[in-house]
């Protein structure tokens, strides 16, 4: 669907949703830890769009572990008060919850870290990957007035981590 449908939601509630697909569809393998602070505040937000967003993730981790591994999911309330960019994207003063996902997978060679948000770009077989779960991510988190930060290191174990900047409500700031 392309119309957005914003209501007032609980990241938990999302989250929530999350693992219990997570728990019943992921490899066991793949360990799946939670660190959701309590008293999360409560976004603005297309509650499908976002749901989307943390399957494309939690997915790319799973691909990232082929072997297994850890995927943890945190989210916590974050203050930013003082405007940074990041890559070509401004992070504006204001109050955030984060939603952090992090894989202990292969992670992402730095000649293509700033090629996987593009539409069509992808290192999997046709068959597996279509290019467009990150770009179509970054496009909802954007329309959400957030961003999707990226930190990965190939040449140690670490994996890869995302981190998902959402405003919280005006509503209720
Ligand atoms: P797709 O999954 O269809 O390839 P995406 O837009 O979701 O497309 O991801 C683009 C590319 O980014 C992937 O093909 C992969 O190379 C890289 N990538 C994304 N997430 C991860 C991750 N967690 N670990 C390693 N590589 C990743
Ligand atoms: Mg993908």
């Amino acid at each position: 669907s392309t119309e957005t449908e914003f209501s007032l939601i609980s990241p938990s509630q999302l989250l929530e949703d999350v693992f219990k697909f997570l728990g019943e569809t992921f490899p066991k393998s793949i360990e799946i830890e939670v660190g959701i602070s309590p008293d999360l505040w409560l976004i603005n937000g297309d509650p499908t769009q976002l749901y989307q967003v943390l399957m494309n993730l939690c997915v790319n981790a799973r691909d990232a572990m082929p072997d297994g591994g850890q995927l943890t999911i945190s989210a916590q309330n974050i203050n930013i008060d003082q405007q940074y960019s990041y890559t070509n994207h401004q992070i504006k003063v204001g109050q955030y919850v984060v939603i952090t996902i992090k894989d202990t997978g292969r992670g992402i060679p730095r000649e293509i870290l700033d090629r996987i948000f593009d539409p069509f770009f992808t290192t999997k077989p046709l068959s597996q990957g279509t290019g467009l779960g990150l770009s179509t991510a970054l496009g909802i988190i954007k329309n959400h007035g957030g961003t999707i930060e990226v930190y990965s290191d190939p040449n140690n174990s670490r994996g890869t981590q995302f981190n998902i900047y959402l405003p919280i409500s005006e509503t209720i700031a």
